[in-house]
């Protein structure tokens, strides 16, 4: 059976750009009789919110999404928190340090920023120098709460085919260098919790934005150290504002709380996205969601970025 998923960040408000990706996936899930799951990634990042989780499982429906599994309806992978998730992926970490493909890392930000190399790719961090990866697991520890587990990555070409962006390849140690797998906290990073609950709930078709193509390669690279089958991966276009940067609050408000609040149909965000994605031309509009499932194609979308002026909403 084929599983996609919903996985919102609760950093903070759902935007315009943010919708879109949603519907992409509900709507490709529900053409491909594929079970949805919403999951909700309240990890790894200080900027989590108490409000967000609620908020976005509102806009969701607001937008006419619907999921077979989720936190607010139950289901047979529960649960879909991944703070109450911490077990599994201390279970993978484990698996990880016994086959020597971690290493415990005490380096700061600063330091890798002064002795990493150049990134290979546009905003990723430096290449890790390489400084604690000596470490061999018999050897001791150092003080809890001083490190954070890094992954060794592999030197070998890593390949994918993305429905949207096509032949994907790069070789993770030399172009990404070894990564965290967790904080000093001990909490893992986006990177493993992803892995391990893409892999414990079954998802085998990844929709998301295509900043996140270069973490494929990292997350690929990690399912195969831990034994899981990789999903497929979709990788849409962001929005972008009038001046071609990714919309961001200087283009103006886009939370979909504030469309909500002002009275704003959600057909008119569901329109306009269907458009983008080449399912609507542009005198055609709908009522709901659930009318672009049957025309939905992954073939009407175009690969380069949309671009959008909120104001024109
Ligand atoms: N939680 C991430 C986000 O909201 C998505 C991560 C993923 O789809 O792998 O940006």
């Amino acid at each position: 059976m084929t599983a996609g998923r919903l996985a919102p960040s609760p950093t903070g408000a759902q935007h315009l750009g943010n919708a879109r990706t949603y519907l992409l996936a509900y709507w490709a899930a529900r053409k491909s009789n594929t079970r949805l799951i919403l999951r909700i990634e309240d990890i790894d990042s200080p900027r989590i919110k108490p409000w967000a989780t609620q908020q976005a499982i509102e806009d969701l429906s607001w937008l006419g999404i619907d999921w077979d599994e989720g936190p607010d309806i139950g289901g047979p992978n529960a649960p879909y928190i991944q703070t109450e998730r911490r077990e599994r992926y201390r279970a993978a970490l484990q698996q990880l340090i016994e086959a020597d493909r971690v290493f415990p890392c005490t380096c700061s930000r600063k330091d890798i920023q002064a002795a990493g190399s150049a990134p290979h790719f546009e905003h990723e961090s430096p290449i890790y120098p390489g400084t604690c990866a000596s470490w061999k697991n018999n050897q001791p520890l150092p003080a809890e709460g001083t490190y954070s587990w890094r992954f060794r990555a592999s030197d070998l070409e890593m390949k994918f085919n993305d429905t949207v962006c096509g032949p994907q390849a790069c070789n993770p140690a030399q172009h990404l260098g070894a990564f965290p797998i967790t904080q000093k906290s001990g909490d893992p990073s986006y990177q493993l919790a992803v892995v391990v609950d893409d892999a414990a709930m079954g998802i085998t078709e990844v929709v998301r934005g295509d900043d996140l193509i270069v973490s494929t390669f990292r997350q690929l690279d990690l399912y195969h150290a831990l034994g899981y089958t990789p999903p497929r991966y979709a990788h849409v276009p962001l929005v972008c504002g009038p001046d071609r940067r990714r919309l961001a609050k200087r283009h103006g408000d886009t939370r979909l709380s504030l469309c909500r609040e002002e009275g704003l149909p959600a057909s008119k965000i569901v329109t306009w996205a269907a458009r983008s994605c080449g399912l609507l031309d542009e005198h055609q509009s709908v009522r709901s969601a659930s009318e672009l499932i049957e025309r939905f194609q992954w073939n009407r979308l175009s690969r380069s970025e949309v671009v959008i002026d909120p104001a024109t909403l």
